[in-house]
């Protein structure tokens, strides 16, 4: 593992108490930073907790990222604790009804577009402004590479997710002179439970797609959104940054 300096600064990851979230609070823990980490599963979230206290100073709270009101109340919240939020990885997300378009039911249209897209818009409406009150802040943005090359069965979540790289680059223009860096990650298929609930064949088929021939793991990910979250990242806003083991070449 390298060392990506993240003394002294605060974070929030939204969907942190499990797979690429957890991984990624993880990662950002392990590298100094304080971490605040969001989740709707109670549970799993002082599952979380337990472990990732291990790697650094954690809190956690039980935040909807698709309700306004719950959005800015956790970041008021947030802001309080750590002082200020140098760092937020919008993270939350599934993927909902398997089925071609003409198949899926509007409510799951409605539901994917809420999560994945106007959770993480959600979420940088609140806490933008203390970025740029503070005059620094690195927004990493859990897109996908469905929402770049589309995927089978899957357009509302696709959908979504390339919503998410077109926010990312949308709003790193807002804040170009600001101090606040934006981009966005976009996986190929990640080994976590988010595949639990579909089938064998849907992982095999999303695992067969990667040239390099197998699921990639959170860690991986981890990685990726640590050197973005951190001052390294320097000359990168806007762009969306592919780890999909050549599904996609660009
Ligand atoms: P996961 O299901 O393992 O974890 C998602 C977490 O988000 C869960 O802890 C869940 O409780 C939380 N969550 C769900 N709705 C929420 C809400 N409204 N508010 C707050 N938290 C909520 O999923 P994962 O595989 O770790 O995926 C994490 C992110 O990565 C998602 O945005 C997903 O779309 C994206 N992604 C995943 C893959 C993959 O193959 N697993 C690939 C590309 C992108």
């Amino acid at each position: 593992m390298n060392n990506i300096d993240l003394n002294g600064r605060t974070a929030i990851v939204t969907g942190g108490a499990k797979g690429i979230g957890y991984a990624i609070a993880d990662r950002l823990l392990q590298s100094g930073a304080t971490v605040t980490v969001w989740d709707i599963d109670q549970s799993r979230l002082s599952e979380a907790a337990a472990t990732l206290t291990n790697a650094g100073t954690v809190s956690t709270d039980v935040v909807d990222v698709t309700d306004v009101d719950a959005v800015t109340a956790g970041a008021e919240r947030a802001l309080s604790a750590m002082g200020k939020i140098d760092i937020l990885v919008n993270n939350a997300g599934a993927v909902g009804t398997i089925g071609p378009v003409w198949e899926q039911p509007v409510e799951n249209w409605e539901r994917m577009l809420k999560l994945n897209l106007t959770g993480p818009f959600l979420c940088c409406r609140a806490i933008v402004p203390a970025m740029i009150e503070a005059g620094y802040g690195r927004i990493v943005n859990i897109a996908s590479n469905a929402g770049k090359v589309g995927i089978r069965n899957n357009s509302p979540y696709a959908a979504a997710k390339a919503g998410v790289v077109s926010l990312t680059k949308s709003l790193s223009k807002d804040t170009a002179k600001t101090g606040v860096l934006v981009n966005c990650i976009t996986p190929g298929g990640v080994n976590t439970e988010l595949f639990d609930n579909l089938d064998e064949k849907y992982r095999q088929t999303i695992a067969d797609g990667m040239e390099l021939g197998r699921l990639l793991e959170p860690t991986e990910v981890a990685a990726m959104a640590a050197w973005l979250a951190s001052e390294d990242c320097s000359f990168s806003t806007g762009a969306a940054f592919d780890i999909s083991g050549g599904r996609a070449d660009y």
